[in-house]
């Protein structure tokens, strides 16, 4: 078949990986001008980790990995308040956890394609129109052309989504808070493998050291503490960041200084897409775009893989009839993916609490969490992955 997908993140590299192995025609379509390497950093585990397993990526993936080894939590003087070490965390993923910048799985994930994929950077589509025997896409550069699948892999705005299901605030569901991220080079000071946070009533400011010297950092906050309109361009989500974190103590002057210098600001809602259905005729949604569990998952890259290898794996299964395939697809992987969101959505308060009690509550947990059997107790419910993954033999 000739199927296209849009997005070159996590989600649309793993389809096209195992498409073209099946012998499929793909042009992955992405609109960024290159690959985006590097970016905010993820935990990698459980289902997901299999399939880059299954793909014989694992040993890149643990090569660009960061063992992380603790959560601290520090006040506003830079005082241990809280926090765990990632001990229990590592046996209960059977030792089966590592943490990369988001965009350095994409590019593992995207190499390894070697050239077996057609990609068209720096382009977008813009109309799809279905047809009895193909979907045709028209495209803001190139040429329009029909294929037989669509598949919407762009992420949390997914533009697929909006042409073919309809405007993004009928699916998405803003969880309150959010989030911010940035990267630089010489930040002093550092602590390896350590993810240090300062986090007072609705706000958590974090770093963490990577190598080559770079730092990323991580500033979540309640959406009530913009005050005003949703900053846009960067000039005022820069502004929103620094009078928001301007007055919390710690590394905060130091880190929004950083910021200031840093080359690229992510800044987003941190939300979750929640649809009745994932396909509509010949398209079909995978990863954010379909089901964004939001960051409070922590798994959100694992499980676009997993639903890009369970993709691939019905359509082999259905000899390509689309429509079995699809529905095969979501009937085996909604389930799962509701329980996540669920999971999610409860995590949101203890993540960033919004009172000083909440805030006394969380620093005590995770200081329970190093005790042995605790941390199994407080987080085995939503890392212990509840999904068979199927051996489809692609
Ligand atoms: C701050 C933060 C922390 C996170 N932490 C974790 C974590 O610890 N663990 C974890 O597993 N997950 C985490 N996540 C979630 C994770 O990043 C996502 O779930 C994952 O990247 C989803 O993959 P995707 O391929 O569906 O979408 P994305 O990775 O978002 O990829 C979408 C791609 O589509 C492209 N695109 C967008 N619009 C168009 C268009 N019009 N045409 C063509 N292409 C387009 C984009 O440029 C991008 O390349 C975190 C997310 C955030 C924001």
């Amino acid at each position: 078949m000739r199927i296209a997908i849009s997005g070159a993140g996590v989600a649309g590299p793993t389809l096209a990986w195992w498409l073209a192995r099946a012998g499929h025609d793909i042009t992955l379509i992405e609109s960024a001008p290159a690959f985006r390497a590097g970016g905010y950093v993820i935990d990698f585990w459980g289902v997901g980790y299999s399939v880059a397993e299954r793909m014989g990526l694992l040993p890149r993936v643990l090569r660009a990995g960061y063992h992380f080894e603790s959560l601290r939590l520090v006040d506003d003087k830079g005082r241990k308040v809280g926090g765990f070490s990632t001990r229990p965390l590592r046996r209960l993923t059977g030792e089966r956890l590592t943490s990369l910048p988001r965009g350095d799985l994409a590019q593992i994930i995207f190499d390894d394609l070697g050239g077996r994929v057609e990609t068209r950077f720096g382009d977008s589509i813009t109309g799809v129109d279905q047809g009895p025997d193909a979907v045709r896409l028209t495209f803001d550069r190139s040429t329009p052309g029909a294929f037989d699948l669509l598949i919407g892999a762009d992420g949390l705005h997914s533009n697929v989504r909006r042409l073919v299901f309809g405007p993004q605030e009928r699916f998405e569901k803003d969880l309150g808070y959010r989030v911010a991220a940035f990267e630089t080079v010489g930040y002093r000071p550092r602590d390896e493998r350590v993810y240090l946070a300062h986090s007072p009533p609705g706000r958590q400011i974090a770093r963490f050291a990577l190598d080559g010297d770079r730092t990323v950092f991580m500033l979540v906050f309640g959406a009530e503490l913009i005050d005003g309109p949703e900053p846009r361009s960067a000039e005022a989500q820069r502004a929103v960041l620094r009078r928001i974190y301007g007055e919390v103590g710690w590394e905060a002057p130091a880190i929004l200084d950083a910021m200031e210098a840093a080359p690229d600001l992510y800044f987003d809602r941190v939300s979750q897409i929640r649809m009745d259905r994932w396909s509509e005729g010949r398209v079909i949604l995978l990863g954010d775009a379909a089901s964004a569990v939001s960051l409070l998952a922590g798994e959100g890259t694992g499980l676009a893989m997993t639903e890009a290898y369970v993709l691939a794996g019905e359509l082999a299964r259905a000899n390509g009839d689309h429509r079995q395939a699809f529905a095969a697809h979501e009937a085996r992987l909604r389930p799962f993916i509701s329980g996540k969101q669920k999971a999610a959505e409860g995590m949101a308060a203890s993540f960033v609490p919004r009172t000083s009690l909440g805030v006394w509550v969380r620093n005590q947990v995770t200081r329970l969490m190093s005790l042995p059997g605790l941390a199994g107790l407080f987080l085995g419910g939503s890392v212990k992955d509840d999904f068979e993954l199927p051996d489809y033999r692609l």
